[in-house]
């Protein structure tokens, strides 16, 4: 009977087709993070690949006529009904050649049985269409862009509620008033709630912390495998977009003593936000991660290591910056980022690396054995601040 109830189970693991998130992440005279999902889909994926690999390099050609240094952020939505999937991408540009930032969506309406992309004409009766269009028009839509090119409206679809995108502006209506039945798939999992382990800390030894930004990703659980393996823990610097999808890896990241920190919640550059907006990323961050996790996160690392006066004193949360860069996202040779990594390492020093490249998962293993045979010990971040306090109070 255990056998049966172990082959079950194993089955189960393997059909669980879940929705993954892709991160771009550049830096240089301009900034770009990307975040779209990457579903169990493959036609939705590659229409979703190519939307977004277009406006990647569209970005990149215009940049040359910017005057600031120019920034491409695209995050998403996704709901996942037993039938279908929506999906939102929300895509925005600034500092090119307009004074004001460029922002709009794309979105997707996937049947998962027919295996193709709907149109809202193709979802809604004929009598939720005239009810939607009329009361569009009654909106100032133009009517005969709602006549010719209602198929071309973006939509995205939550439990309860349907948006639609028309000139920057959003018109939500119930499904029931448009008499659409979808049923939300469900992935609830309960939630246990962790106690952090207290390790030993020696004063006298030599410390330094591993951190990852960006993540998670396809990538993140070869790296929870390796710090296993050498039994030490990292601080990982998530997006909050991504929680959902990868809930069940960071719980496990948890349960092995790493560290959750927060990143923002798209990627966007903080600094360029208004304060009321940097709240909104940094708390909607820490809801998901506590929502799904039951953890809150206590550490900042703002994105592009980029800080103001706000940002620095946000309430509850303590700024964490790093002291050796990898460059592995611009590098991405696992014997270059080992020698960045370890090269002149010093007690104290935090180590800034990124989870989503697979280059940097193969450089850890190596990273690690170096940094303790150069004799230090790897711990997280909270652990190096509780070091630092302990040698302050000796
Ligand atoms: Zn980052």
């Amino acid at each position: 009977m255990k056998k049966i109830l172990c082959i079950l189970l194993f089955l189960c693991i393997g059909c669980a087709r879940e929705n993954k998130v892709q991160t771009i992440i550049e830096e240089n005279d301009f900034l770009i993070g990307i975040n779209y999902p990457v579903t169990a889909y493959k036609n939705l994926n590659n229409i979703i690949q190519t939307d977004v690999e277009n406006i990647y390099t569209e970005f990149k050609k215009e940049k040359t006529l910017a005057i600031q240094q120019p920034e491409l952020n695209i995050d998403y939505k996704l709901t996942e009904f037993e039938s279908h999937i929506s999906i939102l991408l929300d895509i925005y540009i600034s500092n090119i050649t307009e004074k004001k930032p460029i922002h709009y969506v794309k979105t997707y309406f996937y049947d998962k049985e027919k295996q193709v992309i709907l149109n809202i004409t193709e979802i809604l009766n004929q009598d939720s269409i005239a009810f939607i269009k009329n009361d569009l028009v009654k909106q100032k839509i133009n009517i005969h862009y709602l006549n010719n090119y209602i198929k071309n409206l973006p939509f995205f679809v939550e439990k309860k509620q349907i948006h639609f995108y028309y000139n920057e502006s959003v018109y939500n209506y119930s499904l029931e008033e448009l008499n659409l039945k979808l049923t939300v798939k469900s992935n609830h999992k309960e939630i246990e709630t962790f106690q952090p382990t207290n390790k030993v800390l020696d004063i006298n030894k030599k410390y330094v912390a591993i951190t990852f930004d960006d993540g998670p990703s396809i990538y993140t659980e070869r790296i929870l495998n390796t710090l296993k393996k050498h039994e030490v823990n990292a601080t990982f610097f998530i997006l909050g977009n991504k929680v959902s999808a990868y809930q069940d890896l960071l719980i496990q990241s948890l349960k092995n003593g790493n560290v959750i920190g927060n990143h923002s919640y798209n990627h966007k550059w903080l600094i360029k936000l208004k304060d009321n907006e940097i709240k909104n990323q940094i708390e909607k961050t820490n809801e998901e991660i506590q929502k799904y996790t039951g953890y809150t996160p206590t550490l900042l690392r703002p994105t592009y290591g980029s800080l103001n006066t706000y940002l620095k004193h946000f309430p509850n949360m303590e700024v964490v910056l790093w002291t050796v860069d990898t460059m592995d996202w611009k590098y991405k040779n696992t014997n270059v980022i080992v020698k960045r990594a370890t090269n002149h390492l010093k007690d104290g020093d935090i180590i800034l690396m990124h989870d989503i490249y697979k280059s940097t998962a193969n450089s850890l293993d190596k990273i690690i054995t170096e940094i303790k045979k150069q004799g230090f010990e790897i711990v997280t971040v909270l652990e190096l601040k509780e070091i630092q306090k302990l040698r302050k109070y000796e």
